[in-house]
C-alpha cells in the first residue's frame, strides 16, 4: 500500500432526508473505527472525523484494489444535511469531494433525497447511494459489522427476496430521476452508473463496503483534484462561528488546501468588507485519552489540508459560516481580499436561492 505524497484526504459529506439515518451513519463510522491507542484509530477533528486508510483496508481486506494510488483516508464532515452542503463551497464548487446519499430502504425516496441528488448533479460531485435500515426488513438476521454480501448470504431466501424487492424500488426511483444505478458489486463503470450499497447504520452491516466504494470513487475521479501544494497558502471554508469561553469568537473551519500556521495573516468572508486578522491559535480536539485535561482543545502551530480545526483570532465577529478563509502575505493581500469578497457574494446568491 502506497500513500502518495501530496494527495490530500478527500472530504466526504452525508446527505439525505431527515430521519433516514445520516447521524447514525456518521456515529457508526466513528464508533466502528475507534480502536483506542492502536494504529489506524480515527482522529477526531473539529466538525469532521478522519478515517485513516489503514482502518479501512483492515476492515475491507483486498488492498490490491487500492495500489494504483492511495489517499491518506477519508474526512467525513460531521454536520449532516443538505444545508451544510449547499452553503459549503470551495472555489465555486462544492466543499465535499465525494458524497453519500442515504435513503431509508423501507420508506424510499423523499423530497430531500431528490434535492440531494440534484445538488450533487449540479456540482458534478461523485456519490454513492446507501439503502439504509436493512436490519428492519422483516425476519432480518443481523450480522454485526459484516460486509453486505456476507450478511446477505446468511439471510433466508424469503428475506433476501424482500430485500431485493425494496432494493430495486430504490434503483427504480433513481432511474426516474435520471440516474442509472445498480448494486455496487455489479457496477463496473462508476462514471455512468451509481453504486447502491445496502447498509444498516445500527448494526454496521455494509459499512466496510461503503468505505471501500468511497475509496474506489476517490481513485477513479479525484486523483487530479486532490493534489495540493503542501507549502501553499491555506484555504478553508467556515463551518461555524462560535463563542468559546476564554477565546472569544472562534471559527470552526475545514482547511481544504495548503497550510495554515499560527501567526498567519488571514482574510475571512463576512457580510461587509472581508475581515483581515492574524491567527492567534489553531485548536484541535483533545484525544479521548486526554479527557481529564481541563482544556478541551489543544494548540498546534501548523496544520495541512484536509483538516477540521478551530481558530481563534481578533476581530472575528461578523464572520460568515459558509464563507472562506484564506491565508495572505503582504504581497498577495489585495488579491486575496478581492477573492474572498467574490466568494462571499457567491455564498449569498446560493443562500438566497435556496
Ligand atoms: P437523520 O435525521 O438522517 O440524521 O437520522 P438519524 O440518524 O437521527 O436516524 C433517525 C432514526 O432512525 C433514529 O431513531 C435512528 O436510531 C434510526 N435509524 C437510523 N439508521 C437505522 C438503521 O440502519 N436501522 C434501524 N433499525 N434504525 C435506524
Amino acid at each position: 500500500m502506497v500513500v502518495k505524497d501530496n494527495l490530500r484526504t478527500p472530504i466526504v459529506c452525508v446527505m439525505g432526508h431527515v430521519d433516514h439515518g445520516k447521524t447514525s451513519l456518521l456515529d457508526m463510522i466513528r464508533g466502528s473505527s475507534v480502536v483506542s491507542g492502536e494504529a489506524g484509530a480515527i482522529t477526531q477533528h473539529i466538525g469532521a472525523t478522519e478515517v485513516p486508510i489503514s482502518a479501512i483496508v483492515d476492515k475491507c481486506g483486498n488492498p490490491g484494489l487500492l495500489d494504483k494510488f492511495m489517499v491518506p483516508g477519508l474526512l467525513f464532515i460531521d454536520t449532516p444535511g443538505h444545508h451544510a452542503f449547499t452553503t459549503l463551497r470551495s472555489r465555486g464548487g462544492a466543499l465535499a469531494d465525494l458524497a453519500v446519499v442515504i435513503v431509508d430502504i423501507n420508506e424510499g425516496f423523499k423530497p430531500q433525497t431528490i434535492e440531494s441528488l440534484n445538488i450533487l448533479q449540479q456540482h458534478k460531485t461523485p456519490f454513492v447511494v446507501v439503502a439504509n435500515k436493512i436490519d428492519k426488513i422483516h425476519g432480518w438476521n443481523p450480522q454485526k459489522g459484516a460486509p453486505f454480501m456476507t450478511s446477505y448470504n446468511k439471510q433466508s431466501e424469503h428475506v433476501r427476496g424482500s430485500l431485493d424487492t425494496k432494493f430495486y424500488e430504490v434503483v427504480g426511483e433513481l432511474y426516474k430521476n435520471g440516474f442509472s444505478s445498480d448494486r455496487y458489486d455489479r457496477v463496473n463503470d462508476f462514471q455512468h452508473n451509481i453504486g447502491v450499497i445496502p447498509i444498516s447504520a445500527i448494526t454496521g452491516e455494509g459499512i466496510p463496503d461503503l468505505l471501500m466504494v468511497l475509496l474506489g470513487l476517490a481513485q477513479r475521479f479525484l486523483e487530479s483534484n486532490l493534489h495540493y501544494n503542501a507549502e501553499g497558502p491555506g484555504v478553508g471554508t467556515v463551518l461555524e462561528v462560535k463563542e468559546e469561553r476564554g477565546l472569544g469568537t472562534t471559527l470552526d473551519l475545514i482547511l481544504y488546501d495548503g497550510v495554515l500556521k499560527k501567526g498567519d495573516t488571514i482574510v475571512v468572508g463576512c457580510l461587509g468588507e472581508p475581515i483581515q486578522t492574524k491567527v492567534r491559535a489553531i485548536l484541535k480536539p483533545r484525544a479521548l485519552s486526554e479527557i481529564n485535561v481541563e482544556d478541551k482543545f489543544k494548540q498546534v502551530s501548523k496544520v495541512t489540508a484536509a483538516v477540521g480545526v478551530k481558530i481563534s483570532a481578533p476581530h472575528l465577529d461578523g464572520a460568515l459560516s459558509g464563507g472562506s478563509v484564506r491565508v495572505a502575505t503582504a504581497e498577495t493581500l489585495d488579491a486575496v481580499v478581492e477573492e474572498v469578497r467574490n466568494e462571499v457574494e457567491d455564498v449569498q446568491i446560493d443562500t438566497d436561492q435556496s
